[in-house]
């Protein structure tokens, strides 16, 4: 049987880069596309040396060329934190509706399966709780998250288009809060915002009242299910989340227990559009995928904090998108 090829794009980011390591381990030729712009090579440098890797170095929202046959494609490349959205929303709306026309297009031409990653943000600040693949959601376009949020919406429409009219195997996951190592220390997003700030000895930030909740999945649960769900006939968007909720302010505490600092929570202004509660429903992940997250938050958050705590002292003062530092 001929070796399956894979092209991940985003795959120097946090995602992607997990992704590479699973479709090498399952035995792929996996080629890893990114930009670079909040990707970070270090993520995927044990991989160059291998004979079954490959990389470009590529702004997908540009005509793609990949030589040879595809058999999967996996659309990872997007800012996707608050902070990067903020920064580089033209970017963000590019990948997300560019990006995807020349994937879709590169998918086509190679027969290939292209499952895209979507978010839990589609939904908005959700009116419906838990959320459901079934809810249309609550988005405001012209928000700060609007960027992020309509570029998305408008992958999964493009991709359902492509699907529909063109036949093409398409698969769209909706991804809500995941963590674990590889994330970028100081891109605003609250798990490594915390750990960061415990790091360095300053208080916790919690936004509004702390009150607002999340659900947070740890990577390698994502990973697993997104593996089972491109390998699936599903063509609609499931949910992979641990529905296991909490509030951030009871977030910030098990951060404190777990990192021993004797910093405390303060209360900042809570963000524009911030979702007051957020968790998946994965009653159909459970029930075509057979997937259910096996990481508790206990766990996880040992490894992660493990590795946030392995990196150098300049990274926990390293600007979000590189190009700065916050201080010296
Ligand atoms: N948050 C916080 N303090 C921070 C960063 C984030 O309280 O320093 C809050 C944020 O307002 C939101 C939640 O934590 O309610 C999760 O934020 P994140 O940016 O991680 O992801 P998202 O809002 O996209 O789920």
């Amino acid at each position: 049987m001929t070796q399956k090829r894979v092209l991940i794009t985003g795959a120097a980011g946090f995602l992607g880069s997990h992704l590479c390591d699973r479709f090498i381990k399952e035995g792929y030729h996996v080629i890893g596309m990114d930009n670079l712009i909040t990707g970070d090579l270090h993520n995927i440098d044990h991989l160059f040396k291998l004979e079954h890797f490959e990389f470009y170095h590529h702004d997908v929202s540009k005509f793609v060329h990949v030589p040879g046959k595809l058999d999967y494609i996996l659309h990872f490349a997007s800012p996707a934190s608050p902070i990067d959205y903020l920064k580089i929303p033209i970017q963000t709306l590019k990948v997300g509706s560019l990006g995807i026309h020349n994937l879709l297009g590169l998918a086509k031409q190679k027969s290939a399966r292209l499952l895209i990653a979507s978010t839990s943000e589609v939904y908005g600040d959700p009116q419906v709780h838990p959320q459901t693949e079934d809810y249309w959601g609550n988005v405001n376009p012209v928000g700060p998250r609007g960027v992020y949020d309509e570029a998305k919406r408008f992958q999964e429409a493009m991709t359902m288009a492509y699907h529909t009219y063109h036949g093409l195997e398409t698969r769209i996951v909706r991804i809500f809060n995941t963590y674990g190592p590889r994330m970028r220390l100081n891109d605003g997003r609250v798990l490594p915002a915390f750990i960061g700030q415990a790091l360095r000895g300053e208080d916790l930030t919690a936004f509004g009242d702390g009150s607002q909740t999340r659900s947070f999945c740890y990577v390698d649960d994502l990973v697993e299910g997104i593996y089972r769900l491109l390998l699936s006939d599903c063509a609609d968007p499931v949910n992979i989340g641990n529905p296991d909720e909490i509030t951030i302010k009871d977030f910030a505490e098990e951060i404190i227990k777990l990192t021993g600092t004797d910093q405390k929570i303060i209360f900042k202004p809570l963000p524009t559009d911030d979702p007051k509660q957020r968790q998946p429903d994965i009653t159909k992940a459970r029930a075509i995928l057979g997937w259910e997250p096996k990481v508790s938050r206990a766990e996880g958050l040992k490894i992660t904090y493990a590795y946030f705590k392995s990196l150098s002292k300049e990274k926990l003062y390293e600007d979000p998108l590189g190009r700065a530092f916050i201080k010296k």
